[in-house]
């Protein structure tokens, strides 16, 4: 993933959230980020971090981050299994054997702007 074009377009995203909502900045962005994603968090907050020179919108923005734990589904059991951690998952209903189908996990979204 690259963690610089993810950033810079969260905050076009910003900028046209602020111009529909007549905000002169963006105090407060809220993630919510897949642990199957594919990002990486840290990388991702140090590139928006170096858009806020850029961008003034941004300048005085809190970013936080919510990861999302990873959500499989068996479809044969009607059950669902969640996993912390990448290393965690098994592709494998551990009941029924049946194929897992990842439900959750792979998202990257924002999930709450304030501005004013
Ligand atoms: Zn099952």
């Amino acid at each position: 993933m690259h963690e610089g074009a993810i950033a810079e377009s969260i905050v076009d995203i910003l900028k046209d959230t602020a111009k529909e909502n007549k905000l002169n900045k963006i105090t407060k962005v809220a993630l919510k980020i897949g642990k199957m994603s594919g990002v990486m968090i840290d990388a991702l907050l140090f590139a928006l971090d170096a858009l806020r020179n850029e961008e003034s919108i941004i300048e005085d923005a809190k970013f936080e981050v919510v990861e999302n734990d990873i959500k499989a589904h068996c479809f044969v059991c009607d059950k669902d299994f969640y996993f912390e951690e990448l290393t965690d998952i098994v592709l494998v209903c551990p009941d029924c054997s049946m194929p897992l189908e990842i439900i959750e996990g792979k998202e990257m979204e924002i999930i709450e702007i304030e501005g004013e």
